[in-house]
């Protein structure tokens, strides 16, 4: 599956149609994911003795073939393609030939890539 999260991505099918929005969830078994304020459903919690009950509204998980890749490049709905060197395997856009992999991210979210101080 190409489609990591935080990426940017915009919906070719469905209600949401056209809109594009940041990669939140992923399921990898499934191969589903889930985008920021899109494909949300309204959840009813209903009312106990210990809650007053209310509304959430979430981000249901879509199918990864409704979506593509928002290139950070070129701005368009690209084609993904892996390219390897060493041991880094980047995921490179098809039109623009530029990595689609957002560089903060990687240090943010994964820890074992930790800046050497020399
Ligand atoms: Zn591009």
């Amino acid at each position: 599956m190409k489609i990591k999260i935080s990426d940017n991505v915009l919906l070719i099918v469905g209600k949401d149609r056209g809109k594009s929005g940041k990669v939140i969830r992923v399921d990898q078994k499934r191969k589903k994911i889930a985008v920021e304020k899109l494909n949300l459903i309204t959840k009813h919690i209903k009312k106990t003795k210990t809650s007053k009950g209310d509304k959430v509204r979430y981000e249901t998980f879509f199918d990864v073939s409704n979506a593509m890749i928002l290139c950070p490049h070129c701005s368009k709905p690209a084609r993904v393609e892996y390219k390897t060197e060493g041991k880094t395997k980047s995921r490179i856009c098809k039109l623009c030939k530029e990595s689609v992999d957002q560089k903060f991210d990687s240090s943010a979210i994964k820890s074992k890539k930790t800046k050497k101080q020399s």
